[in-house]
Formats: structure tokens, C-alpha cells, sequence
């Protein structure tokens, strides 16, 4: 009999050990763009200073297994599922994991749908990181991966306006820590 594939939904937060170095988020990344390739798994990793939000999807059993090697990392602590849901079709299908900085999160984005215009995914609710993941598959849906980030690069998002100033007091802020 054939095995049924349920494809699954899988969206976590953590925060990031103080010692965390830029070469510890692009050592994540190549594992995981080395595991999930193997196993169909596809996603986006959103990290600022401080936290990870992270949408895992594929197969029930790939999410699985990935999630519970990435729950014993040592270089993440208090890592809160926030959803776990059957879908129908994946939200980040192109890539094996792809990491977004923060700088991609302009502040009308992050208070879109926080209380707060920091990036701290362990303080949102489930379907505040669900809407907010789907807000920025649809932006690069539409637009391209490249120019969301070029209007990053240029201080706004195609969709919103973001003054040089904002921008860099949130990139301040952020480098500062999630407060
Ligand atoms: P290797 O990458 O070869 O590592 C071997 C072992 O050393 C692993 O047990 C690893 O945990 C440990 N290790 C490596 N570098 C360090 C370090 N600097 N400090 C402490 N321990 C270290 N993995 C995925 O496969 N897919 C994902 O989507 C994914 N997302 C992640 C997201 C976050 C926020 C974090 C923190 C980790 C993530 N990982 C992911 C990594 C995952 O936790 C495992 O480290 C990885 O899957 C192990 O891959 P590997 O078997 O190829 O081992």
C-alpha cells in the first residue's frame, strides 16, 4: 500500500545563545540546506540579534525528525512551537531553507503583527507568525526575492515605505537585542 504524505506546517521560535557568531548562522544554514534538500523539506529561517522564527514544511515525518534535531541545538535555548498544521501547499517551496535578516521586517511589518516594533517572535501568538510568514511569502511571491531585498538595501519594502532614519534606528535596536 502506498504510504499517504501528509504535508505538514511546522512554525517555532527561540532565542539565539548570547555567544550565537554570524559564522553559527551560516553553519545552520548549510546544514540545512544539506538535510532539508535530501528529505523535501523547504522553509524560511527569520533571525534578528536575539531570536529565530522558523517555518519548517514537508512531509510529517521530515518536519518531525528535523524538528527534533534542531529542538537539542546548543545554540538556541526556550524554543516554543508555536503551530503545527496539515496543509495543502507549502508557503516557502522553493527553498531548502533560506535565512530573511531582519532588515527585511520593516517596522510597519513587525507592528503589523506584534504590539511591539521589535522582532521577537517568542513574545507572538500563533497566528500572528503564521499571518506574518504568509504577509512575506506573498511579498516575494510577488515581487521576487531579489527586489524585497533591494528595497531593503534601499530602506523600504515594495509594499511600505520605510525612512532611511526608521530603518536605521530599528537596525540599532535590533543589533542592541530583542529588549
Ligand atoms: P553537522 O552540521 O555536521 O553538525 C554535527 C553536530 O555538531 C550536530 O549535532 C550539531 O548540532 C553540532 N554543532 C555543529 N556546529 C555547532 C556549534 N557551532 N555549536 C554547537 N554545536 C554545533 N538543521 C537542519 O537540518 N534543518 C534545519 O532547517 C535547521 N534549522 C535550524 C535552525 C536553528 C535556529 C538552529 C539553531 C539549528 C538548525 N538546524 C537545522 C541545525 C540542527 O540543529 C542540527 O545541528 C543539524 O541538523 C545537524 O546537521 P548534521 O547532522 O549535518 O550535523
Amino acid at each position: 500500500m502506498k504510504a499517504t504524505m501528509f504535508l505538514s506546517r511546522l512554525i517555532y521560535a527561540s532565542r539565539a545563545v548570547d555567544s550565537l557568531q554570524t559564522a553559527d548562522i551560516e553553519q545552520i544554514l548549510e546544514a540545512s540546506r544539506r538535510n532539508n534538500g535530501k528529505v523535501g523539506v523547504s522553509g524560511v529561517l527569520l533571525f534578528s540579534a536575539r531570536e529565530f522564527l522558523q517555518c519548517l514544511e514537508g512531509s510529517r515525518e521530515a518536519v518531525n525528525q528535523t524538528y527534533a534535531r534542531i529542538l537539542g541545538d546548543p545554540r538556541h535555548a526556550e524554543v516554543l512551537m508555536l503551530d503545527y498544521r496539515e496543509v495543502s501547499r507549502r508557503l516557502f517551496p522553493d527553498w531548502s531553507m533560506q535565512a530573511l535578516a531582519p532588515g527585511l521586517l520593516s517596522r510597519q511589518r513587525v507592528l503589523r503583527y506584534s504590539e511591539r516594533e521589535l522582532f521577537s517572535p517568542t513574545r507572538m501568538g500563533a497566528a500572528s507568525a503564521l499571518a506574518m510568514l504568509e504577509d512575506i511569502a506573498g511579498d516575494i511571491e510577488r515581487h521576487g526575492l531579489a527586489e524585497v531585498s533591494a528595497a531593503r538595501e534601499s530602506g523600504s519594502t515594495p509594499a511600505e515605505p520605510l525612512s532611511a532614519g526608521a530603518r536605521n534606528s530599528l537596525l540599532a535596536k535590533l543589533r542592541g537585542g530583542a529588549g
